[in-house]
C-alpha cells in the first residue's frame, strides 16, 4: 500500500503541476500572438552627414539631428540604421514586442525545468515496494 504521507507529497507535487502548467499556458497566449517582433533597440542620436564641406564635420554641436535610429548587432558589428519619424510609434511597438517575447520564453524554459523536477517527484512518489521489507531489531 502508498503510504499516507507519500499520498500527500503525490497530491502537493500534482498540484504544483497543475499551477505550472496554468503559468506556462498563459505565457504561451503571449507568445502566440501574431504581432510584429523588431529586432534591436531604438537610439535618438546626432549624427555626421557624407558631405565633406559640411560644418556637422567640425563640431558635435552642428551634428544633424537628433534623429530616431534602430541600433542591430549584425556579425559582431552594430549597425544603426536611420528611421523615419512616422515609423517610430510601430517600431518602438515592435522592439517593446520583442522584448516581451525574450522574457517569456526565457520564463516558459524556466516553468518546463520546475516541471521536469516536479515530474521526477511525482514518480519518487508514486514508487512503492510491492511489500513492506522486513525490519530488523537493532
Ligand atoms: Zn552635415
Amino acid at each position: 500500500m502508498i503510504q499516507i504521507r507519500q499520498k500527500h507529497a503525490l497530491s502537493r507535487y500534482r498540484q504544483q503541476v497543475r499551477a505550472v502548467q496554468a503559468a506556462r499556458q498563459t505565457l504561451e497566449s503571449a507568445l502566440m500572438d501574431s504581432g510584429a517582433l523588431v529586432e534591436g533597440c531604438l537610439v535618438v542620436a546626432r549624427t555626421v552627414c557624407g558631405k565633406a564641406a559640411c560644418r556637422c564635420r567640425t563640431s558635435k554641436r552642428w551634428r544633424h539631428g537628433p534623429y530616431l535610429h534602430l541600433s542591430l548587432l549584425r556579425k559582431g558589428r552594430t549597425r544603426m540604421i536611420h528611421l523615419p519619424k512616422a515609423w517610430e510609434e510601430e517600431v518602438r511597438a515592435g522592439v517593446e514586442a520583442a522584448r516581451r517575447f525574450r522574457k517569456a520564453h526565457q520564463q516558459w524554459r524556466a516553468l518546463n525545468k520546475q516541471l521536469e523536477n516536479l515530474w521526477r517527484q511525482v514518480e519518487r512518489n508514486r514508487k512503492h515496494m510491492p511489500y513492506e521489507p522486513k525490519k530488523k531489531d537493532r
